[in-house]
Parts: structure tokens; sequence; C-alpha cells
């Protein structure tokens, strides 16, 4: 099997192009796989599989990814088509290589068990990933081609975006394209056929792009919209209804903290728990298996916030998840410090990173954060980890950190040449000297 290599694996340069289950990429630490739970959802059953492969077959390091996916790191070739056959068996995956690589659906993660959802999103979801999955005219989308399907009330999915987003809108469901600045009303009834129509329509668009003015696998429904409008797209699929103009979702900030959240009723509740720096052991997945078998509905949901959800705790159990979470390195409430660092893979699992991110993140946690806002510990400028901006983000580079504020990793740093005890004392505490770096001293927020 030879693993394509690509932009943030070892040495390569191809854009546009993911891992799946079946087609994995070559990192720092081995290959990598993903995991693409339907409807948000793994089964207890299913997530002890996970584990045990990974554990077995691999490094015993998952990533959780920004699109709902368990990335399993540190396979060898001869591991990676014995993990594939255990994911499948678990139901976990397509049987064919393409159809796994273009099944991406983000759903929220409480879908029916939200009380206030406007409706099943995990049935529209699993219905659609069914679509991509058994259709061969759709094998030919972009890897990263990805349909949204959000109904949550207590936990929408605030600031995700997809290529076709599909969300409640006042009596009916909308449909909503990257980049679009309109959205079309349907009955949930039509949403199905109208999503299949929005596919075909891109496909026959890109077809007729050829190699020309973008290479294929970048070639999003957000090219197809700038080219033709959110209008003429609807337009190409044969759609007609009620347009209205697209609300612009921004909203990184929005995005849920760690904890214990009961519902309206009151007896019972969900319990996000967030993996320190985007990873988890195996160990750990399978321990979050007999946590829900223990105190919650048996499933654990997954979400793009590197976190999971537990569904179904009672009020008065919430104490013990909490205990449980944290003796297995788990993040369980807001105030700790780890729930609002995030950082990439770094070294050793990346090549081209130039820190070991997730060791200074721990340690920076350890360190103490003046402030709020996030922090964003990134191995080099291309910020695979938090694509948006952040309270702070340290970028590293062979001389050190560079230190932006307010900022993504390209902006232009405050301070550069941080080692890590350097960037901790600024990051506690704002008002410190900074002796050996470039920049001056400033607040973070
Ligand atoms: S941001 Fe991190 S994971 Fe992404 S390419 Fe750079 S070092 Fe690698």
């Amino acid at each position: 099997m030879n693993a394509p290599k690509v932009e943030g694996a070892i040495g390569g340069t191809v854009k546009g192009w993911c891992p799946s289950l079946l087609t994995p990429m070559e990192s720092g630490d081995g290959l990598l796989v993903r995991v693409k739970p339907r409807a948000a959802t793994l089964t207890a059953e299913q997530a002890e599989t996970v584990a045990a492969a990974a554990a077995r077959s691999g490094n015993g390091m998952i990533d959780l990814t920004n699109r709902g996916h368990l990335q399993v790191r540190g396979l060898s070739e001869a591991g990676v088509e014995g993990f594939a056959g255990q994911v499948a068996q678990a139901g976990l995956a397509a049987a064919e290589p393409r159809a796994e690589a273009v099944r991406n659906v983000l759903t929220d993660p409480l879908g029916p068990d939200d009380p206030a959802a406007a409706f099943d999103s995990h049935r529209l979801a699993r219905r659609l990933s069914a679509v991509l999955e058994t259709d061969p005219a759709f094998r030919e989308l972009p890897d990263k081609f990805g349909l949204l399907v959000d109904a949550g009330a207590f936990l929408p999915l605030a600031g995700c975006t997809a290529d076709i987003m599909v969300r409640p809108d006042r009596s009916d469901l909308s449909l909503a394209l990257a980049g679009g600045d309109r959205r079309l009303g349907l009955p949930e009834s039509a949403v199905d056929e109208a999503v299949v129509r929005l596919l075909a329509a891109f496909l026959a668009w890109k077809r007729e792009q050829g190699d020309g003015e973008f290479p294929a696998p970048q070639l999003r429904m957000k090219a197809m919209v700038a080219a033709c409008g959110a209008s003429g797209v609807f337009e190409a699929a044969g759609l007609s209804g009620a347009q209205r103009a697209e609300t612009v979702r921004t909203g990184a900030a929005q995005r849920p903290s760690p904890g214990f959240v009961p519902m309206a009723n009151g007896s019972q509740g969900c319990f996000m728990l967030a993996a320190p720096f985007g990873s988890l052991e195996a160990g750990a997945l399978a321990a979050l298996a007999a946590l829900s078998r223990r105190y919650a509905d048996g499933t654990i949901r997954v979400t793009p916030w590197k976190a999971v959800v537990l569904w179904g705790v009672s009020p008065s159990e919430a104490g013990c998840v909490c205990e449980a979470a944290l003796d297995i390195g788990l993040v369980a409430a807001p105030d700790d410090p780890r729930s609002r660092i995030v950082a990439c893979a770094g070294q050793p699992r990346c090549a081209n990173a130039h820190a070991d991110t997730r060791a200074d993140a721990a340690f920076l946690a350890g360190a103490g954060l003046a402030g709020t806002g996030v922090l964003h510990v990134s191995g080099c400028a291309k910020g695979c980890a938090h694509p948006g901006p952040a309270a702070a983000t340290l970028v590293a580079a062979p001389g050190g950190y560079a230190l932006v504020r307010d900022g993504r990793p390209g902006d232009p740093p405050v301070h550069t040449g941080l080692t890590r005890d350097t960037a901790a004392r600024i990051l506690s505490n704002p008002k410190a000297a900074v002796p050996g770096s470039t920049g001056s001293a400033s607040d973070y927020r």
C-alpha cells in the first residue's frame, strides 16, 4: 500500500487530499487513518473496537478532528488493512475506498435527544451518509467536500461550515452553500432529493472546469458559488423555492465548554468532555465507553470541538462522571486551562513541526494563563489546529516561538524567538519583562 504524502505530512505538498480509513496518510509517527462515526455517534462497543485496534495496530494515539472524525496514528503499512477490517466489521466504514473517502457528513452531537431540536438531524445525516456511500456517481467528489446537518439547540454547530449545509429555517429546513449569500427553504421531505441534485450539479460543473483554473481536488462548492452565485447553483440543480439572505455565521467564540449541561426537564443532561489538545489515548477511549455504559446512554457522541459528549447523565451522577473523566485525563470543566488551549500534532508526529506543541501546551497550561481567550500553539505557520484567529497564537519556528495577538499564525507577531519558559511568563503575566526576544510586552486577553 502506497500512502500519499501530503502537506503537513512527511515532505509532501499535495493539497486538498484527506486520509480516510482505506487511504492512509504518511506522517511523522507512521501512517494515520480516519474513522468517521455515522450521525456523530459511536456505540460503546464500536468505541472499544476502535480503541483496541488503535492500540494493537497503531501507536495508541487518537486525535479528534474538527470534522468530528477520529484520527488514529502510528500505523504501519502492514497494520492498516487489519485495522480497517476491524473498523469496517464494527459498522464504521463503507466497503469501497472512494465511498469511504467522500462520506463526510458533520452533524450536531445530540440529534433527536436535544429536546429543542427542530428536526431529527441524525436520521437525515444517516440518510445522506448512505447516499454518499452507495451512489457511485458521488465518488468523484473531492475528499474534503462535506455536508453539514445541524438541528442543535443545546449544542448547535455554531461557526461550522461545509460545502452544503442543512439547518432549521422557520417552519421548514434550509439549504445553504459554502460562500453563498442565499439559503433555500424546503420542507424536510424534499431535502434528500435537493442535496442529491446539488451534488450532481456540482459534479457537472466540476467536470466542465477540466484541469483549467483550479486543480481538481481544490474544486469545492465555494468555487462554484464564486463562479455562478448561490442562486445560479440552485438553478443548475433545478431547485426553485423561497430564497432568503443567508445569515453569515462566524462563531469560533461560541464553541461550547466542557462540563455538565442539564436539560430543561432537569432529570438528565449531557456532559461534554474535551481531549487535552485534541488527543486521546486508546485507553481513554475505552474508559469513556465504560463511563457511558455506567452513567449515560451507552454511546459516545463526537463533535467538531475536539471533545465528546455523553448523553443521558443524571444530575445526581454528574459529579461521578467528572471525577472519572479527570482520572482518565480528560478536561471536564471550563476553568481547566487546557480547555482553552488548542495545539496541533507537532513534533514528532508532524515532520513540518519545529516544536513538540502538545508537550509545550501542557507546560503552558501548568504555568497558568492570564485572561480568558483561546491560546493556539502551532508547530508551524500552517496553523492546522485552529484556522481562525485566537486571542494568542504561538507559532514555532527554528529560532523559537513567535507570539501573535488576536490573529492567525501567519499574522505579524508581537514577539519572536521565545522559549516556552518565556512564552509562559508572558502568557501568565502580560506585564512580565521579556529578555532575549524581539517585540514588546503585550496584553493577553
Ligand atoms: S500546523 Fe502543526 S500539524 Fe499542521 S503542518 Fe504545521 S506542524 Fe504540522
